[in-house]
């Protein structure tokens, strides 16, 4: 057998599965992998069942179910301005994951570099690579503010793209109107493009905006913004969401996406076009995690961990420096053999080691879930 090529010589498993084996094999409660541990709406499950019952089961157009096109065109052009073409700059995406990867290997070549604001999300980096590109990783501000300066200093000629992600996974920041200006000050002045990450654009905490590309030409011409819908509702598991982007930037994404994906379920695009015609169920999806999170991060008063802002997302990020010297990952390790928790180190999220004491823990769990887990980090975690 010849040797196999290894394009990601140095990628290890990523840490959402490293970290749900750990819990499952311990029973820890699994605060690690972001998903939420209760069900969606049953009208949506519903909806895919008569979806499926009425014949929606061969191949859709290779873009997308049109209704659903239609239905996230009109979402985004009503919330943020835009005037997204739901036949020429909406595709439908197996996920997130999908629509991140095929857009970076629609606008960067070899040896271009790609800017990535770290701690940064773990499929950037080898999505990039993958297309022979080079992640040049500028770490967030102490605060996990977006550091402009550094991003001004990374730059060279040679790079292509930057992606952006806001609501922030793991940090729970949540970008304001001046980065995105200063983004796109930065975008014209190097001829960028963005890859825009928005899969939580519906979490976002105490009455402020989400700050879409699509709000800001400069940004809207030049950018792919990614969602997805297993975050807004509920569904992690069905991978489905969608890339909005130019006329250019859509038509170079779909030369790849035809042979990479083609399309995706098509009885669930018809379930979600349903279910979008009612603005509720991600309207009130602020309201619903800002509640949880007020919860959780009242519960957590009571242990010596330090609680970091949390702006959007469904996830609180935490310095545990007043429990532990361990180093992130033996510490995530530690929290989920000893204590019965599991959690996410954010030095995975870095090209470079960290000094730091930071761990995440996902609140998009039931209460139930979350009691139990404040319960054994308050009698786990003394000191
Ligand atoms: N996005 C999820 C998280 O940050 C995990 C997704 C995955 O498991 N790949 O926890």
């Amino acid at each position: 057998m010849p040797a196999l090529p290894t394009k990601l010589p140095n990628t290890g498993t990523t840490i959402f599965s490293v970290m749900s084996a750990l819990a499952a094999e311990h029973g820890a409660v699994n605060l690690g992998q972001g998903f939420p541990d209760f069900g969606a709406d049953p009208a949506l499950l519903q909806a895919v069942t008569e979806a499926m019952a009425a014949g929606h089961n061969q191949y859709p157009p290779m873009t997308g179910v049109p209704a659903l096109r239609q239905a996230i065109a009109a979402k985004l052009n009503g919330l943020y301005g835009a005037a997204y073409d739901a036949d020429r700059d909406i595709t439908i995406t197996a996920g997130g994951t999908q629509g991140l990867i095929t857009a970076l290997h629609s606008c960067v070549e070899a040896d271009d570099e790609v800017i990535i604001i770290e701690p940064a999300y773990d499929s950037y980096d080898p999505a990039i690579r993958l297309a022979g590109a080079v992640p040049v990783g500028v770490p967030m501000t102490q605060d996990y503010r977006i550091d402009w300066a550094a991003v001004r200093a990374a730059l060279t000629p040679r790079t292509r793209a930057l992606v952006l992600n806001t609501p922030h996974n793991p940090s729970g920041r949540v970008a304001s109107a001046d980065d995105l200006r200063e983004l796109e000050r930065i975008a014209e002045q190097h001829d960028l493009f963005i890859i825009s990450d928005e899969v939580y654009e519906h979490m976002v905490f105490d009455g402020a905006a989400h700050e879409s590309v699509a709000r800001y030409p400069g940004l809207r011409e030049r950018s792919f913004l990614v969602s997805s819908f297993g975050k807004t509702f509920h569904v992690t598991g069905w991978k489905v969401g969608f890339v909005a982007a130019p006329p250019a930037l859509s038509a170079a994404f779909r030369r790849l996406h035809q042979y990479t994906v083609f399309t995706v379920h098509t009885p669930t695009q018809h379930a979600l076009a349903a279910y979008l015609a009612d603005p509720a169920p991600w309207q009130g999806l602020s309201g619903f995690y800002q509640a949880k999170r007020d919860g959780f991060r009242a519960a957590l008063a009571a242990t010596p961990l330090k609680l970091l802002p949390c702006e959007g997302t469904y996830f609180q990020t935490v310095d545990y420096s007043a429990v532990s010297d361990l180093p992130e990952l033996e510490f995530a390790k530690w929290l989920t053999t000893e204590i019965g928790i599991a959690a996410i180190p954010l030095s995975v999220f870095y090209q470079q080691p960290q000094q730091r004491r930071h761990v995440r823990f996902c609140f998009a769990k039931r209460e139930e879930t979350l009691a139990e887990a404040a319960k054994r980090l308050r009698q786990g975690l003394r000191c």
